[in-house]
């Protein structure tokens, strides 16, 4: 399913603005990548585009990206090491569990928007804020035309 087909515009400024919210109190980084093939684990493939992304250079090593192939059909979510020491491993896979099963009743934008929140809440206890902190990076979702993608890519 094409990513354009996958959220609408409305829903990609609905899910920026639960970025935003979610970074409201914590000095943590979330992104959401959508890409449409994922010929790997999908893990292994949201840790690349976790270091492609710049996303390690936090200061506190707390950015999580939410990654997902819509053709493919696959999640994952991989938490920078200051966050991933302070959850527990369960904590990422409920998530995960969550996606898929809002994804299953066609609720993508929801389903995106509740995972951000929830995360959004872990990062919180764990990296609160004041709110003075700089945005360390940007909230859109990044996208990733990646039809043309070889098997073994
Ligand atoms: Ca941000």
């Amino acid at each position: 399913m094409p990513a354009r087909e996958f959220l609408s515009e409305d829903d990609e400024k609905l899910i920026v603005d639960a970025i935003e919210r979610a970074e409201k109190n914590t000095t943590g980084e979330i992104r959401v990548h959508i890409e449409f093939k994922c010929k790997k684990d999908p893990l292994e493939r949201a840790k690349e585009l976790f270091h492609d992304l710049e996303m390690n250079q936090t200061e506190t090593r707390n950015g999580v990206i939410l990654y997902i192939a819509t053709d493919d059909k696959k999640v994952a979510i991989f938490g920078d090491e200051g966050i991933s020491k302070k959850v527990d491993d369960h904590f990422w896979q409920d998530e995960i569990d969550n996606l898929i099963s809002e994804f299953k009743k066609g609720n993508f934008e929801a389903g995106i928007e509740r995972v951000v929140g929830d995360i959004g809440e872990k990062l919180k206890i764990y990296f609160p804020s004041d709110g003075s902190d700089p945005d360390e990076l940007g909230n859109e979702i990044t996208f990733k035309d990646n039809r043309e993608i070889q098997n073994d890519d």
